[in-house]
């Protein structure tokens, strides 16, 4: 049966970059034999426009049911002065809520063709290949209460709950160690239970996990030691698996090791291998409309939903492949090209990626 992939290209840049990925998939569907059917709503700043809400309800339905989703990006300078709820990130947020997508699969490759792109040295980085795997859905980003209250004595207090269940911690525990099975079966479960006793639990179940797990070795690091080893040597690392926070730190300092944003792709997924897929960057309104933004991290998004949803791991080797042979031919979009080095604009790219994908069998 064809599987249902919905579209979302949200937001600035966010429809020309899922334009490039609608070309792979199209491609992948008319000549690989790829069997989807391709829906697209909309979501964030273009939901509200569209609907009045950033995730409207003909958008969640057409999510509920579709095996996979195409993310672009959320967001703009004309819809920061909307009210809170009706923000764009809200769609965001509320989409991962609503479809319970809690295990955040972070990947920061450094591609060798790109590895003067980094701030560290290339032999610090060279080969770079970490996972970050980010639960989602929980801890002090959700947890209740929260809030700000004034005291009686006048001041004000801010205040949030970092909770997580057992089962919580079980589920993004399974999902790393899964994640790690298929890479190089080292994980690291980054807490601070040095400090906290919800990372004494965590740590309490990853360990009851292990055993499970007899191809994995797990290790433990305290956040602050894992944010000092990333940027000292980032490569001891295969699977990082942490939680909210922690995890949105990390990956986005391990994003910035590759030194390329538009090339990093990213999964959420939830109990049923339902996921959305999306580009970790935002809707970067600064760029938007020039065709100037780099397509790659949106189609490298393809390759992870054709491996994670739909069990379709030779087309995402393939894509992957594809994206690594234009490197080789040199071609690049602004962000990731050395001073004076030519470019090539967003649809040049995602037609390089095509040619490089119909020139293989
Ligand atoms: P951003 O990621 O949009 O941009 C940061 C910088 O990176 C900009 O200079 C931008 O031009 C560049 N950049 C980003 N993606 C690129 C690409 N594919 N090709 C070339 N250059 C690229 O982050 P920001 O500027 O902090 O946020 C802009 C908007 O995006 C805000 O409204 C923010 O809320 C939203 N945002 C959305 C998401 C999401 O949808 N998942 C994530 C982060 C930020």
């Amino acid at each position: 049966m064809s599987k249902k992939i919905l579209v979302m290209p949200g937001d600035g840049i966010g429809p020309e970059i899922v334009a490039e990925a609608r070309k792979v998939l199209d491609f992948l569907a008319a000549e690989r034999g790829l069997d989807v059917v391709i829906d697209e709503a909309p979501i964030g700043g273009a939901g509200h426009d569209a609907a009045g809400h950033p995730l409207p309800e003909a958008t969640l339905e057409k999510a509920r049911a579709a095996d996979a989703l195409l993310l672009g990006a959320v967001g703009g300078p004309r819809y920061e002065k909307l009210e809170r709820h009706l923000r764009p990130e809200r769609g965001l947020l509320g989409i991962r809520a609503e479809l319970e997508l809690f295990a955040n699969l972070r990947p920061a490759i450094l591609y060798p063709q790109l590895a003067g792109a980094s701030t560290l040295r290339a032999e610090v980085v060279a080969g770079l290949d970490v996972m970050i795997v980010r639960e989602l859905t929980g801890g002090i980003y959700f947890g209740q209460p929260r809030g700000i209250e004034t005291l009686a004595d006048g001041q004000r207090k801010g205040f949030n709950t970092l909770v997580y269940t057992e089962a919580e911690i079980e589920r993004i525990g399974r999902s790393a160690f899964e994640t790690a099975a298929k890479r190089g079966g080292r994980l690291c479960s980054v807490d601070k239970a040095n400090v906290l006793e919800v990372s004494e639990l965590w740590r309490e179940v990853m360990e009851r996990l292990a055993p499970e797990y007899p191809d994995v070795e797990l290790s433990h690091m305290y956040v602050d030691n894992a944010a000092m080893q990333l940027v000292r040597d980032p490569r001891q690392f295969d699977v990082i698996v942490t939680t909210n926070l922690f995890g949105d730190i990390l990956s986005d300092a391990a994003a910035m090791l590759t030194g390329s944003i538009g090339m990093l792709p990213s999964a959420s997924l939830n109990a049923s291998g339902q996921g959305m897929y999306e580009p970790i960057h935002g809707s970067a309104p600064d760029i938007a409309g020039q065709g100037k933004a780099n397509p790659l991290a949106t189609v490298l998004s393809v390759a992870m939903m054709l491996r994670y949803s739909l069990s379709q791991s030779a087309m995402a080797d393939a894509i992957e492949a594809a994206v690594g042979q234009v490197l080789d031919r040199g071609l690049r979009t602004p962000d990731i090209a050395a001073e004076g080095e030519a470019t090539v604009g967003t649809a040049a790219m995602g037609d390089a990626v095509v040619e490089a994908l119909a020139a293989s069998d």
